[in-house]
């Protein structure tokens, strides 16, 4: 495991959601053309500066929603010029701020087919409060181009039916090196456990559909791994005193490091499939 990017405890936002203020950050750049503009501690919520208009990965609780806009502002955009959001999944420390940033700029609004689906017989406690309406659904075989970039989709279920993992290329315009960028959309595990799942009439099946996936996806030699909760990888302690400087953040080691985790995480939670050692493998 990566030493400086290793899992943390949560910082505990998504239950404190009414105290904003008190997880409160500055953006920050994490690759060439994307910003980190969430500003909390907690969520984590990443702007494309595609050169046509801006994305936006995820849009946090509607508590924040406020942070964003400011988040947005600070980093040099302006929150009317986001076109499209992508939404990793329907839980709704994702997308309850989808339909203010849709009301305050027009944009379309992404998200995959299944959790489109799920959303429709969503019950309360997944903190599902601002109703919105998906524009588009994900194709995993036709890759989103948003100016600068094409960013691929590939449906990832466990965490919810249709989480989605987003994964594109972005070139430095001073150094000319390309990186490439992935994001696991949903890798809490919690919501993996056999009672868990019972309790959400969802199958055990996505479980071990997540294990296998993380080993696939392990192999993608992604050199930015944007968590979708940034206690994943420890990112707020790893932020430069240069908040526009990303290059402490590539390190090929982390995306595979933070995969396996959380595999291994799941796999604990099924001795009888995976073995009661599941967890060390
Ligand atoms: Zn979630």
């Amino acid at each position: 495991m990566s030493e400086r990017f290793h899992r943390i405890p949560t910082p505990g936002l998504c239950r404190d959601c009414r105290q904003p203020w008190k997880y409160a950050i500055d953006p920050f750049r994490i690759a060439p053309h994307v910003w980190c503009v969430g500003s909390n501690v907690d969520v984590g919520m990443f702007l494309l500066d595609t050169g046509d208009g801006l994305a936006l990965i995820d849009t946090g609780m509607a508590e924040f929603f406020y942070l964003l806009v400011d988040g947005i502002w600070r980093a040099g955009f302006d929150p009317r010029n986001v076109k499209n959001i992508l939404l990793s999944h329907m839980h709704g420390d994702h997308v309850n701020g989808a339909r203010y940033l849709q009301e305050m700029s027009g944009a379309k609004i992404w998200i995959s087919s299944e959790d489109d689906a799920f959303r429709r017989r969503a019950k309360l406690h997944f903190g599902m409060e601002i109703p919105f309406e998906a524009d588009a659904w994900y194709d995993d075989a036709v890759p989103l181009a948003l100016g600068r970039f094409s960013v691929r989709t590939r449906l990832t279920p466990g965490h919810t039916p249709g989480t989605t993992s987003f994964f594109f290329e972005d070139r430095d315009d001073d150094t000319g090196k390309t990186w490439l960028v992935g994001m696991h959309g949903g890798a809490g595990t919690d919501l993996m456990r056999p009672d868990v799942l019972a309790s959400e009439d969802l199958p055990q099946t996505l479980a071990h559909r997540f294990v296998r996936d993380c080993a696939a996806l392990s192999s993608i030699p992604v050199d930015i791994c944007l968590p979708s909760h940034l206690n994943q990888i420890n990112l707020v302690a790893n932020i430069p005193a240069d908040r526009r400087d990303y290059t402490p953040y590539i390190d090929r080691t982390v995306w595979p490091d933070f995969l396996a985790e959380r595999a291994a995480a799941v796999r604990a939670f099924y001795p009888e499939t995976y073995g009661t050692a599941a967890a060390g493998r």
